[in-house]
């Protein structure tokens, strides 16, 4: 629902100074979803002020992420648009003209404190046991015609907000409701730094200001910066957009996530073989739902019913377990040929060259919709294929032991005699001998599936047997039937 009268114009401004967190992708998509949802515009703003903390790999990393996602900008870095540039960087003179028209409204001053002068202050301040403040407001009362003479004679300074000096500041969240800040402990916000550069906050209200932004929706770290904000657009005479902040993702067991609770970025999660597709249908229900049972959703499907009103204000818990269950569902709802493509380019590196060789794509393509079904990752798929091209060279202990106990050499015989008369080895005719054998010599089924299983796949576990069998090959399974015979009893 759009509350705002603008058109909905939304935004991701990261600072690139580290790796995508997946709270970040998460305020991307947010953004994403909300304005596809409307038709809407989702922008791309790059947060590159802080010079001594910009890295230009974190940029580049950070712009491959998203588009790893999916979450394509329609405006902003490296795409253009009509309202950038979309880097702060390039943009230090409208902050300047900004910055001077509230320095002559008599809304902001020039400081000229010292760093020395400002941790006295602080110093100060914490030994009286009494709450922080912050800034004593020492230059508030300095004119700005006596400051543009102290600046003619060399001195330094940076800029501050006039925070009123008693009220309040109350602002709207769409997703908290009313917040309500004292303007007591508000300080006198540095706005524009000594090297010229403008601060986050300033920056951040003039951008979102002039690319029209009609909602910001950011992580709620950023809340306590909301009422600066609000104050700065009361000084610059323009209205606010609506303020959305998102609930915090914690980690399984508490904490917020990061780092030391192992994956955390998105590289992370791809680097594990998750898809893109998994991570975004993880992330957008971290702190959203559908409004119904649904948890397997595609892009297109969040898009069509994403609404802010269904973003929970309680933070939301980060489950891995939930993520590796969410990817197999992906995989089975992947198209075969991204599969396929996956299959023949994994396989190389695990089978020999040899025994690629002739091999139908036909072929590829049944094993992996056979696997298909059986697999969390990726890269899970070559690694369980490989026994369709090579003969095991061990047997997983448990299974074997389980598999081959007494009576299975003499099952393994009858089989391989069944197994030698066929003349086609499709699925059902292989079933139909197995079935055969059951009957004649008063077998059941179990008692044959399990060593002939683990003889052919090395395995106890694995898709169904005849089809498992069919595809390896009459000749083959034969042959490593018989190898195994001697660990049978
Ligand atoms: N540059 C800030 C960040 O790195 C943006 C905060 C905001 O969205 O206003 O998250």
């Amino acid at each position: 629902m759009n509350t705002s009268k603008n058109p909905i114009r939304v935004r991701f401004a990261p600072s690139p100074t580290g790796y995508l967190h997946v709270g970040g992708a998460r305020t991307a998509l947010y953004n994403y979803l909300f304005a596809k949802a409307n038709g809407g515009t989702f922008y791309l703003r790059v947060e590159d002020t802080d010079r001594k903390r910009f890295n230009e790999d974190a940029l580049r990393d950070l712009f491959r992420d998203l588009r790893w996602l999916g979450l394509d900008w329609d405006e902003g870095a490296e795409q253009g648009g009509e309202l950038g540039p979309y880097y702060q960087s390039e943009r230090l003179n409208i902050y300047a003209e900004e910055v001077k028209r509230l320095l002559e409204d008599d809304k902001a001053y020039h400081c000229f404190c010292s760093e020395e002068r400002l941790a006295e202050v602080r110093a100060a301040q914490e030994k009286s046991g009494q709450a922080v403040t912050g800034y004593d407001r020492h230059c508030r009362n300095i004119s700005l015609s006596e400051a543009q003479q102290r600046l003619e004679n060399g001195e330094k300074s940076v800029v501050r907000l006039k925070v009123p000096l008693d009220g309040t500041t109350v602002f709207h969240d769409q997703i908290r409701g009313e917040i309500v800040y004292q303007n007591t402990v508000l300080d006198d916000l540095v706005i524009l730094k000594r090297d010229k550069f403008p601060t986050y906050h300033l920056a951040s209200v003039v951008d979102d200001y002039y690319m029209q932004t009609s909602h910001v929706m950011r992580g709620d770290e950023w809340i306590s910066s909301t009422p600066k904000h609000v104050l700065l657009y009361d000084a610059l005479g323009w209205e606010a957009p609506i303020f959305c902040h998102l609930p915090v993702i914690l980690a399984a067991g508490g904490g917020k996530l990061s780092k030391r609770h192992g994956a955390a970025s998105v590289g992370d999660f791809r680097d594990l073989g998750y898809l893109p597709e998994t991570l975004v249908n993880f992330l957008a229900l971290l702190g959203w739902n559908p409004g119904d049972e649904r948890e397997v959703m595609s892009k297109e499907e969040l898009i069509e019913c994403f609404s802010i009103d269904r973003i929970s204000p309680t933070s939301a818990a980060f489950d891995e377990k939930k993520l590796l269950w969410m990817n197999g569902q992906h995989i089975r709802l992947s198209d075969d040929s991204l599969l396929l493509e996956k299959l023949k380019e994994d396989l190389p590196e695990i089978v020999p060259e040899e025994s690629l060789e002739g091999v139908s794509n036909a072929k590829l393509l049944h094993i992996v919709q056979v696997l298909k079904s059986r697999i969390n990752f990726l890269n899970d798929l070559a690694p369980m294929a490989a026994y369709f091209f090579v003969a095991p060279q061990e047997y997983d202990e448990k299974a074997a032991k389980r598999a081959f106990r007494e009576g299975s050499l003499e099952v393994s015989e009858l089989i391989i005699n069944a197994l030698e008369e066929l003349d086609s080895f499709e699925t059902e005719v292989v079933e139909g001998a197995f079935k055969k054998v059951c009957e004649t010599h008063n077998r059941k089924l179990g008692q044959l599936v399990h060593p002939i299983r683990v003889a052919v796949s090395g395995t106890g576990v694995g898709p169904g047997l005849f089809e498992l069998l069919s595809l390896v090959g009459q000749k083959e399974v034969i042959a490593r039937i018989k190898k195994a015979q001697p660990l049978m009893q």
